[in-house]
């Protein structure tokens, strides 16, 4: 599979490289985030998200399990199942409306969703290194093998 790694020496240069990722994904595209509590996986959104426009804050959806932003050049929807029971939930939150192919889909705790959520293009993995963080990124689809080429590039 095709991967791409990186070392992240603070919360800044995760949220510049979220804001670099961010026109690589721009037409859409499905990333799984892992990773445990506290590695970054909200703040890496936060970078995508404003590198994709949004001027407000990003808020950890965990109570209300999505937080969607309708951006000028295209619809971001962070979830976060952490606090999700049963996937059969996203169902009837009506979930599949979310999942147009040129929307960007953003996934913390995809493994309570399985079953229910679409494929990923990109499975990204924050981890502990000291007080840093080491980010890696595999490909999953060929959508997902363009933007890991970019980012070697
Ligand atoms: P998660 O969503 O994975 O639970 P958050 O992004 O909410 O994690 O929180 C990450 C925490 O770790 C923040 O308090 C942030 O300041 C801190 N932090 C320290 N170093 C980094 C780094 N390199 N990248 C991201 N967050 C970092
Ligand atoms: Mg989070």
């Amino acid at each position: 599979t095709m991967r791409f790694d990186q070392y992240l020496a603070d919360e800044q240069a995760t949220v510049a490289f979220g804001a670099q990722l961010a026109p690589l994904i721009a037409d859409g595209a499905v990333i799984y985030m892992y990773g445990d509590l506290g590695a970054g996986k909200t703040t890496l959104t936060r970078g995508i998200v404003q590198g994709l426009g949004h001027k407000g804050k990003v808020k950890s959806p965990t109570y209300t399990l999505v937080e969607p932003y309708e951006l000028a050049q295209v619809k971001v929807y962070h979830f976060d199942l952490y606090r999700l029971a049963d996937p059969e939930e996203l169902e009837f939150m009506g979930i599949r409306d979310y999942f147009d192919n040129r929307a960007v889909c953003i996934l913390e705790w995809p493994s309570k969703g399985e079953g229910v959520i679409p494929r990923a293009d990109l499975e990204i993995t924050l981890e502990y290194t000291g007080e840093a963080r080491e980010i890696s990124i595999d490909a999953k689809s060929e959508r997902g093998a363009d933007v890991v080429t970019k980012l070697k590039g």
